[in-house]
């Protein structure tokens, strides 16, 4: 049973949003100079946020330019110890204003406030700490003694986790010497924003992070720009291979982290309720709009029905609604375009002839908002079992074997994380070794951790973030 809570909304009062926000370049806001905006709105209520200026052309040149020469003149010159002060100053300034941004995320983005605050920021900050370590002893990191930046990093990213993408991308890019140009979502463009403000805040020398926010043709002025040295994107498979062949033939570094269609496989030994509990952050955690989702559940076969029970249990307690309410477990969805693109792919699950169930959530009037789905008497073959939904739908498929969980988890075109259930440390061993994928959870799902390496084989993308690996994005080994 769920027992009624009283609402414990967190305070909106604690973030300013103004009503219009320019690009920010050179250090300072700007407004584009043809003058384009769109709106960016709360997806839990449809209430317009905030204007929000479109760079063209001439922008995304004029914050190019900027970044070039901030990087010639300050960065690249500065030693690795002065360019620490600014990342641990900026990883400080989050911290402090973490209750603000937090809300903030919620409100853009309409993920629970419990997420936003105990994940998404505590990591965001992680990164900025992180790297600020590094930033010093980059001939440590295994790339040669005197490891070079590219320059100027035009970074593209996506809106599941708008602030925490930007630290993935701006923070090891400021750590290894280069400047940034980053386009932010067109749904989620506040937190961003309020990045540029902590900017200013830690008194960032002006260029070395320019935002320019937009949308799709943003980007691709982005990626086009001749003086761009390396691109890094998060986003769709499609967008990055057409990323991919806008600079083929071009001298510009790529690195690209795209869709998944993860496995969460449970074996017959597992411990079934930290397994449920793992599922349910798997798919359901940030209404599956996670690129690693464990979004394909591969059950044992011997425990299917006990599983799938005590699953349906389980998600019949989740409480969906206002994300600014603490006890919220399933916020809204991000926009009309993804809700749309979610319920056609079900649809596409019933009429293949899967068995849909879905929790009895009451759902809002206003705002997108889809109850946890699972689908059952699902075939490789299936769309919903091949193709990335990125919303909170998961696919139940079952196996005898381990070597049936094998092939049937590697059985896709991504190859980005997975996830392994069970008691036995060798059988983990066994098929982490065996499982094509960038990151493979072991009695856990969704852990993450600057120090880890994160990203993908196949249509998943190239590249690491993260780690030791991920300086590599961003720095040239040295030429002997
Ligand atoms: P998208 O690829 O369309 O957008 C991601 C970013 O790229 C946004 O900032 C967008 O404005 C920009 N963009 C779009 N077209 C561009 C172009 N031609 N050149 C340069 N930049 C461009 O992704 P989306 O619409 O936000 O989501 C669609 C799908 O992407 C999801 O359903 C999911 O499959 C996938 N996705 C994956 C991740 C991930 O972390 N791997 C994150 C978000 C979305």
């Amino acid at each position: 049973m769920t027992f009624d809570y009283a609402p414990a909304p967190e305070s909106r009062t604690v973030v300013d949003i103004a009503p219009h926000y320019g690009l920010f370049i050179d250090g300072e806001f700007v407004d584009p100079i043809d003058g384009a905006s769109f709106k960016t709105i709360n997806p839990a209520t449809e209430e317009v946020l905030a204007d929000i200026s479109e760079g063209g052309a001439a922008d995304i040149d004029r914050a190019v330019r900027a970044a070039r020469t901030a990087y010639k003149t300050t960065w690249s010159r500065m030693p690795g110890a002065e360019r620490a002060k600014y990342l641990y100053r900026i990883a400080r300034i989050i911290q402090e204003r973490s209750r603000e941004l937090a809300v903030l995320e919620t409100l853009d983005n309409g993920k629970p406030i419990r997420e936003s605050r105990d994940v998404d920021l505590p990591l965001t900050a992680a990164h900025f700490f992180y790297h600020a370590g590094w930033a010093d002893k980059l001939q440590y990191a295994g790339l040669g003694p005197d490891p070079r930046p590219y320059g100027v990093a035009g970074q593209i990213i996506p809106w599941n986790f708008p602030l925490l993408m930007l630290a993935w991308k701006i923070a090891p890019a400021l750590a290894t010497g280069n400047t940034v140009v980053l386009k932010p979502a067109e749904t989620t463009p506040l937190t961003a924003l309020a990045f540029a403000d902590i900017c200013q805040q830690a008194e960032l020398p002006p260029g070395v992070v320019n935002i320019v926010t937009g949308a799709g043709q943003t980007g691709r002025l982005l990626v086009e720009h001749p003086d761009v040295d390396k691109i890094a994107f998060t986003g769709s498979t499609e967008v990055g291979k057409a990323i991919q062949r806008a600079i083929a033939g071009t001298r510009k570094a790529l690195t690209l982290e795209l869709g998944g269609k993860a496995a969460n496989i449970v074996f017959d030994d597992a411990p079934i309720d930290e397994a449920v509990e793992g599922i349910v952050n798997g798919i359901f955690f940030n209404q599956g709009h996670v690129c690693c989702a464990g979004s394909r559940l591969l059950i044992q076969e011997s425990i299917r029905d006990e599983v799938l029970d005590r699953l349906k249990q389980r998600l019949s307690t989740l409480r969906l609604g206002d994300p600014l309410d603490k006890n919220t477990d399933i916020g809204a969805i991000n926009s009309a375009e993804q809700f749309a693109r979610i319920d056609e792919i079900v649809r596409s699950g019933d009429a293949e002839g899967a068995e849909r169930w879905s929790a009895p959530c009451a759902i809002p009037e206003r705002g997108w908002w889809y109850p946890p789905t699972i689908f059952t008497g699902v075939t490789q073959a299936h769309r919903i079992a091949r193709e990335e939904i990125f919303g909170p739908v998961l696919s139940v498929l079952t196996f005898r074997t381990p070597d049936e969980a094998i092939e049937k988890a590697n059985n896709t075109p991504y190859g980005l994380s997975a996830g392994v259930w069970t008691e036995k440390g060798s059988r983990i061993l066994w098929m982490a070794s065996r499982l094509r994928a960038g990151t493979v959870w072991a009695n856990t799902f969704n852990k993450f951790d600057p120090a880890s390496p994160f990203g993908g084989y196949k249509e998943s993308g190239f590249g690491r973030e993260g780690g030791r690996q991920g300086l590599a994005a961003y720095l040239k080994a040295e030429v002997v």
